[in-house]
């Protein structure tokens, strides 16, 4: 059964550098998920980590909080029907060697670290993930 969902985007540092922000969002836009909140910050370590806190364990978390807070970042606000799995879907695999074709990360992503964007992986997660962002009232 389709859903109306909202789930967190990030273009991350390596996408804004690339300057590709206008392709990753036209992707969203032709794939039918709406932009429903959207700004540019550039988060501190400590934010960084507070975001990626599940992966604390993790032998990358050291260095994916000092990526994270490497350069401004555009966090997003998707909504549509399933937009959390779609949004994995036109994202592709964490590994861009492994992204299928046409996926934002097989297309820009430079290794599986720097790999251009985020996307909450669950309700459970966007529901986290949203409100560390983004008040009620920031989200149209
Ligand atoms: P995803 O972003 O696809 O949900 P994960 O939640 O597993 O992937 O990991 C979060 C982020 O941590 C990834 O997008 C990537 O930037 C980084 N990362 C994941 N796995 C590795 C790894 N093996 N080595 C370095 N960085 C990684
Ligand atoms: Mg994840």
């Amino acid at each position: 059964m389709a859903r109306i969902e909202r789930t967190l985007s990030i273009i991350k540092p390596d996408g804004v550098e690339k300057n590709v922000i206008g392709d990753v969002l036209s992707r969203f836009e032709s794939a039918g998920l709406r932009v429903a909140a959207i700004k540019m910050i550039h988060m501190n370590e400590e934010e960084a980590g507070g975001f990626y806190a599940v992966h604390k364990e993790r032998p990358f978390y050291q260095d994916l909080k000092k990526y994270m807070s490497s350069g401004p970042v555009v966090v997003l606000v998707l909504e549509g029907e399933n937009a959390i799995s779609r949004n994995r879907d036109i994202m592709g695999a964490t590994d861009p060697k492994k992204a299928d074709p046409g996926t934002i990360r097989a297309d820009h992503a430079q290794s599986i670290e720097r790999n251009i964007v985020h996307g909450s992986d669950s309700p459970e997660s966007a529901s986290f993930e949203v409100p560390y962002f983004f008040d009620d009232k920031e989200i149209f």
